[in-house]
């Protein structure tokens, strides 16, 4: 199967992600996840990502198609893989088509994980982190055993400054336009599948396995 995973900050993606490739045995594919990589070996796709990343801003598109085709030529892609942070433009989404087109292959199932912005705001303010060990925590879902300390190694848990209040509802109104035409590109398209992601992480994936159950 061939899947993308598409959701705003904060909506569980993550999560999701790892339930599914160990369900389903594919490779997940975060592009995201390859620049940070990239970044921290220092190739020469980290030094070219590295300034937008940095900025907040979007790697560009030749750059960005460019590694997801390398990587969707592998041979573990060839039956199947979950796209997880790509496509974010109109550009990248029809590059794919064309990638997947020019080898017989194509997008089964969009998953939209949908949550509330109210809940996204308290998941994404709510969360802590270990300045010792990077351990991370949530003030209400998953709290440490002593307020303010790692139940891990004992060090002081602390905000991160892209969580508070002003930044992460920056974040999300900019990820929502980002987001927006891709969703109606796929619903178009008829594979996009809405689902409701307020609801607990148990919930969530049963709804996936039942949309991924009808695919295979
Ligand atoms: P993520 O971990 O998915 O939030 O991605 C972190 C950063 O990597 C983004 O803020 C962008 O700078 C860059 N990035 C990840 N995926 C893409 C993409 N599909 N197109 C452009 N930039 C991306």
């Amino acid at each position: 199967m061939n899947l993308i995973l598409m959701g705003l900050p904060g909506a569980g993606k993550g999560t999701q992600a790892e339930h599914i490739v160990e369900q389903y045995g594919l490779p997940h594919i975060s592009t995201g996840d390859m620049f940070r990589s990239a970044i921290k070996e220092q190739t020469d796709l980290g030094k070219k990502a590295k300034s937008y990343m940095d900025a907040g801003e979007l790697v560009p598109d030749d750059v960005t198609i460019g590694i997801v085709n390398e990587r969707l030529n592998k041979q573990d892609c060839q039956n199947g893989f979950l796209l997880d942070g790509f496509p974010r433009t109109t550009a990248q989404a029809e590059a794919l088509d064309g990638i997947l087109t020019r080898t017989n292959r194509k997008i089964d199932a969009v998953l939209y994980i949908n949550v509330d912005k109210g809940s996204l705001l308290e998941r994404l303010t709510g969360r802590r982190v270990c300045s010792s060990c990077g351990a991370t925590y949530h003030v209400i879902f998953n709290p440490p055993k002593v307020e303010g300390v790692c139940d891990k190694c004992g060090g002081e848990l602390y905000q991160r400054e892209d969580d508070s209040e002003e930044t992460v509802n920056a974040r999300l109104e900019v990820n929502e336009k980002q987001q927006e035409p891709l969703l109606n590109f796929y619903r178009n398209k008829g594979s996009l599948y809405e689902i409701d992601g307020n609801r607990n992480i148990d919930d969530v994936f049963k709804s996936i396995e039942t949309i991924l159950g009808d695919q295979q």
